[in-house]
């Protein structure tokens, strides 16, 4: 990732409150924070990938695509950040694939009320990233924010 300026405080925390907000209204509306059964609910279509969704040295472990919505999840990259999180005490029960899957649920909400979504609010696209993050923090009741898990995708 190449070097960018810190986000303004004011806007990284309407984007983390953002994304808590959504988590609970889909949380409210469906009565659970799987995001599995929320996708389900949703229409939107998850698919397992056995591919690599990245370029070049950027890992990706998720996308989500509008028209018809669907989530791809890159399981090889999710696979081998879950092998490398296996050795800390805290590993998340189940891995990181709800996590990924919550992340971009945010992005099909983000779809589905274009009057909220942060992109046109702010001009800064990693805003609905932060959100997205926070998101599935509120939704899976993560302790972390996973923004934190990026710092372990890459190898060392
Ligand atoms: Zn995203």
């Amino acid at each position: 990732m190449s070097p960018s300026l810190p986000l303004p405080a004011p806007a990284a925390e309407a984007a983390n409150a953002a994304g808590r907000t959504a988590a609970c209204e889909l949380r409210a509306r469906f009565g659970t924070g799987d995001p599995v059964e929320i996708a389900r609910q949703l229409d939107v279509k998850v698919e397992e990938v056995e591919g690599d969704g990245g370029f070049g040295t950027v890992v990706v472990f998720a996308d989500y695509m509008p028209r018809p919505p669907r989530v791809r999840l890159f399981m090889p990259a999710i696979t081998a950040l879950d092998r490398r999180l296996a050795g800390y005490p805290e590993r998340l029960v189940g891995g990181t694939r709800p996590i990924f899957l919550a992340h971009e649920l945010f992005h099909h909400w983000e779809e589905l009320h274009p009057e909220r979504a942060l992109r046109r609010l702010y001009r800064d696209r990693r805003l609905p990233e932060l959100a997205a993050g926070a998101f599935a923090q509120e939704l899976l009741g993560l302790r972390c924010h996973p923004e934190a898990l990026d710092r372990l995708a890459t190898p060392c």
